[in-house]
């Protein structure tokens, strides 16, 4: 454990962190004296099949029996301050283990590292990313405007209180803004290394719930709050780049400047997307968001600058003579608060890796608008249901092959037994059912 950072924080209690397979942020807290360099607290395999509704799911393959240990990650303690009525405290993610030190084949954050590791070992590149939130107010009471100076002082003093206690966790708040959707706000992070950025995704969601309810009202990240509304995306911006530091995405020859090699990447993660559908927009309700005319994501492309695209190619700043190179990066725009940040990033990090491992033919980039509808832009769609992308998730043996097979089975069965519980419900109720988890 990093002691400097634990003596200059030194808090009650320090929280020993994983985020599960329904992205909940579950661990156990120990005094913070008492966390040592290297020591590891206890954790049990069979927590990993605990379902959003918050039982272990029937017939995993994990019992009553087994033992696991949760290794705190030095480099990704959170200090916790500036709650109203809450200590302060501290928040270290930890590497699920063995109890003799392995990695364990079920830890997202692992799955993440290790794909990180592939692609700067077989490509030598770099990545950076970062998690773009929207969420909603349910207690907001005012008359909401999008983007406005009114709806963003009715939101203070928690949108200070936020950004406040962003900057002193260290997850560097970009902009903090009321969005289009009713009480809808959105908070961005500038980029950091890939793992970091899935941690700080963990933290901020925790921590925007924490200072909300500090006051009494509720902060949903939901995809969709209530039907046919404006929906809440979690987009993942991120870019590549080699061991001199160049953007291996850039290429000024090419249509958008995005290089032969950003073009196979996207396309390993196209082709590949309803596969992963399960796994990046993992709730029933995800499949009300998937819709054209809302600006989520609405098609499986990549559009240069459209925000219905699934993978969309940014634009850059160019003004006073900013250079684009370093600028040029993809946003993902498929996700939400379902996703496990680790599995998400992890996932579309390891398509795009098989998209240059295969040196698949580069994604078509379309330009303007696109007509979602007009079957002859020809455009795959999204799976229609969360069933339907579970099937296809389970019927692809290379997807599934990326992960260890109780991943897989323990991920299927919580998913299933989520199926039934909001099976009788009408779609506004099952957007309730969510609400009320994220
Ligand atoms: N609310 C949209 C979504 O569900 C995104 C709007 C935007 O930030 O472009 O993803
Ligand atoms: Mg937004």
């Amino acid at each position: 454990m990093n002691d400097d950072l634990l003596v200059k924080n030194l808090v009650p209690l320090t929280f020993v962190a994983t985020s599960d397979f329904t992205a909940v942020t579950k661990g156990r807290s120990l005094p913070s004296a008492h966390l040592k360099e290297g020591s590891t607290t206890g954790w049990v395999p069979a927590n990993i099949g605990i379902g959003a509704g918050g039982h272990i799911a029937d017939k995993i393959p994990f019992g009553a029996t087994g033992d696991l240990r949760l290794r705190p990650d030095p480099e990704a303690a959170y200090p916790i301050t500036g709650v109203p009525g809450k200590p302060d405290t501290t928040v270290v993610f930890a590497d699920v283990i063995t109890t003799s030190g392995e990695p364990w084949g079920c830890c997202p954050r692992t799955f993440l590292r290790e794909t990180v590791k592939a692609l700067e070992s077989e490509f030598g590149v770099t990545v950076r990313a970062s998690f773009e939130h929207e969420f909603m107010d349910r207690d907001g009471a005012d008359a909401h405007h999008p983007f406005s100076w009114r709806s963003f002082r009715a939101a203070e003093p928690l949108g200070s209180r936020v950004v406040t206690a962003m900057e002193a966790a260290g997850l560097e708040p970009e902009n903090w803004l009321p969005e289009y959707g009713k009480h809808q706000y959105e908070v961005t992070m500038r980029p950091s290394d890939p793992v970091s950025a899935a941690d700080r995704a963990i933290v901020v969601r925790d921590l925007v719930r924490d200072v909300f309810a500090a006051a009494g009202r509720r902060a949903s990240f939901t995809p969709m709050l209530s039907p046919g509304e404006a929906g809440n995306g979690v987009h993942v911006h991120f870019s590549l780049s080699d061991d001199e530091g160049r953007n291996v995405f850039f290429d000024p020859n090419r249509p958008g400047r995005l290089s032969e090699l950003g073009g196979q990447f996207a396309a390993g993660i196209l082709n590949r997307s309803r596969s992963l559908a399960a796994l990046f927009a993992p709730l029933s309700a995800s499949y009300l968001r998937l819709r054209p005319n809302q600006w989520a994501s609405a098609g499986i492309f990549l559009g240069l600058h459209n925000r219905e695209a699934l993978l969309r190619l940014c634009p850059t700043v160019e003004i006073d003579g900013r250079d684009p190179e370093p600028q040029l990066h993809f946003e993902f725009r498929g996700g939400d608060v379902g996703a496990n940040p680790w599995l998400l990033l992890g996932s579309v990090l390891r398509a795009g890796l098989e998209g240059l491992r295969e040196k698949a033919p580069p994604a078509q980039l379309r330009e303007g608008e696109v007509n979602l509808r007009d079957s002859a832009d020809d455009i795959p769609e999204f799976p229609h249901s969360l069933e339907e992308a579970l099937e296809l998730f389970a019927a692809d043996e290379e997807v599934r092959g990326w992960f260890d097979p109780d991943l897989v089975e323990t991920y299927l069965r919580i998913k299933r037994e989520e199926l039934d519980e909001v099976a009788s419900l009408s779609d506004t109720e099952t957007c309730e059912w969510y609400a009320r988890v994220y």
